[in-house]
């Protein structure tokens, strides 16, 4: 057998994220020869174990990351901080912490206490997912053509983040190595604002008068279906992630309101011109979103 990019690669948290990582390393084992799953959740294991995502899947999680070369914390950002402290005492010298959180500044901080000289660590941010989580939500493919941001951090040996780059890479996705300030602001615009967006239009649909939602639920029409979509995430996951961006996220807010009262004044005002153009500047961001294969 060839040398994979891990001998053993375990994965914390085998959800949406985790366990499609887990699927598609079970697939290619150039990745890592030994996979290792853990969960604290009893039901999340049972399914794990059912759907044969690791060869060894265990509620002990100082056994589990002992003999990994590789531990990615695969949990809500909000966890990231605690769970990494729980992990790297039982880590081995040499190894790669890393996580897939989906806000950096504040899962930095939360780790930095916690980090130990002799391990690495590497985040690295798919920028990839569904609505869905849970064990039976992932899926092998998931990473394929999408982007993977890393943040490393200052110190971080370059052979750590070459082989967190193939690690990547083997999933199907392309890397970008990322400052964490310019990763937070651009996840805030990219995923983090559509997600309040989505949420917040479920909400003042819903707290419209009966009739209406009735009417909203009959003959939701393409846009309004696009948002529930995304508004179907997972409640525990997007809270963290508001919360841990909440200064690059109210930015980015704050200048959607002002080009939204814009766009309201324009209508107001009927100002044509200034609703077509920003219609236009929409289509031209759907084409080429659709030819860098993103859409
Ligand atoms: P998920 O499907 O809900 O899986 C998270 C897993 O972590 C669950 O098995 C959960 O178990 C476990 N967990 C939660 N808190 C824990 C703790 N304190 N200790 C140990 N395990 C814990 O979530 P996901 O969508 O895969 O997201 C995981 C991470 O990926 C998050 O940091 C998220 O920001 C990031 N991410 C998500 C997406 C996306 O679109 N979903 C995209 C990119 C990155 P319980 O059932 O016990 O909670």
């Amino acid at each position: 057998m060839t040398n994979p990019i891990f001998p053993t690669l375990c994965v914390v948290g085998p959800g949406l994220i985790g366990s499609s990582v887990l699927r598609r390393a079970k697939l290619d084992r150039s990745i890592a020869h030994r996979l290792i799953a853990y969960d604290r959740n009893p039901s999340v294991l049972e399914r794990a174990r059912a759907l044969e995502l690791a060869d060894v899947v265990t509620d002990d999680l100082t056994a589990a990351v002992a003999d990994a070369d590789c531990v990615m914390l695969c949990v809500p950002v909000g966890a990231i901080p605690e769970v990494a402290a729980k992990a790297l005492p039982a880590m081995k010298p040499g190894a790669i912490l890393t996580d897939v959180g989906s806000t950096r500044r504040s899962v930095l901080e939360g780790v930095l206490p916690f980090l130990r000289p002799d391990v690495a660590y590497v985040p690295a941010h798919p920028m990839a997912g569904t609505e869905h989580s849970g064990p039976d939500a992932g899926f092998s493919t998931l990473f394929e053509q999408r982007w993977c941001l890393l943040t490393p951090i200052d110190n971080t040996p370059p052979d750590a983040i070459a082989r967190m780059e193939a690690l990547w890479h083997a999933m199907g996705a392309r890397t970008r190595i990322m400052d964490v300030e310019h990763h937070d602001k651009v996840c805030a615009i990219v995923s983090h604002l559509p997600h309040l967006i989505a949420f917040t239009i479920c909400g003042t649909a819903d707290t419209l008068a009966d009739e209406m939602r009735s009417e909203v639920l009959d003959f939701a029409a393409s846009g309004f279906r696009d948002f529930t979509r995304i508004a179907a995430s997972d409640p525990t996951m997007w809270r963290d992630i508001f919360l841990h961006n909440r200064k690059a996220l109210l930015e980015v807010l704050d200048r959607f309101s002002d080009d939204a009262k814009n766009m309201a004044d324009a209508i107001r005002g009927g100002d044509d011109a200034t609703i077509v153009a920003t219609i236009e500047r929409g289509r031209r961001i759907r084409r080429s979103l659709i030819e860098n294969k993103q859409a």
